[in-house]
């Protein structure tokens, strides 16, 4: 299995064939990857994006068949079904990165900034559940924004609520602490603009050099 900061490197590489739309991937190699995985798989980074059609993992990242252990959920939030699923493809596959995916103009993040300052009583309790998961790392911005700077909001709170997703999976299992204490584990979060359709990684208080 490739370095923490070597499967970095290579989704970097893969972002900026995407955003200079130049992907390398055809559909001979995707049949390629297809045969050569069937029998099992070797993900090089795992990724916990947000399930908004236009961030699909694979293609920002110009990654095929068996290259990506994806996790997609609304407002790429952790819980408990989430961090089992990092934790599986960390110790059944020996993947060293995780990259937790936040986007630009986030629907679940605006949702929750949304129900914060105009709480709808008959909110779905599973909708709710997300936006409880989202709240804890927004909140706090509500006061420091003008109301009438919605987008600025929104962006800050895309970002904050990566942060936490990161802290969260760092901090939310002994498996996982266990992965990164002893370096085979690096946690990243990275934001994707849907404008310019470029990554821009930020490590979240673990240093990106020298560490998984
Ligand atoms: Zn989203």
């Amino acid at each position: 299995m490739i370095s923490g900061l070597e499967a970095l490197e290579r989704l970097r590489e893969g972002n900026r064939r995407f955003a200079a739309g130049s992907r390398s991937l055809n559909e001979q190699a995707d049949q390629l990857r297809r045969a050569e995985t069937a029998q099992q798989q070797e993900p090089f980074a795992i990724i916990l994006g947000c399930s908004d059609s236009r961030v699909p993992a694979e293609l920002v990242f110009d990654q095929g068949v068996g290259d990506l252990f994806v996790i997609r959920v609304a407002g790429n939030i952790v819980a408990p079904s989430q961090i089992g699923s990092v934790e599986f493809a960390a110790e059944q596959f020996g993947t060293r990165l995780v990259v937790v995916l936040g986007h630009s103009r986030c629907g679940a993040v605006a949702a929750t900034l949304e129900q914060l300052q105009k709480p709808a009583e008959n909110q779905s309790p599973n909708l709710a559940s997300i936006v409880e998961r989202i709240r804890p790392s927004v909140e706090g911005l509500l006061s420091s924004e003008p109301d009438d700077d919605r987008a600025a909001l929104i962006e800050r709170g895309v970002r904050a609520n990566v942060v936490a997703s990161v802290e969260h999976l760092k901090h939310g299992s002994s498996v996982l602490e266990q992965l990164i204490e002893s370096e085979r584990l690096l946690v990243v979060g990275a934001e994707y603009s849907l404008e310019t359709g470029e990554v821009e990684f930020f490590s979240c208080g673990q240093p990106i050099t020298g560490q998984a």
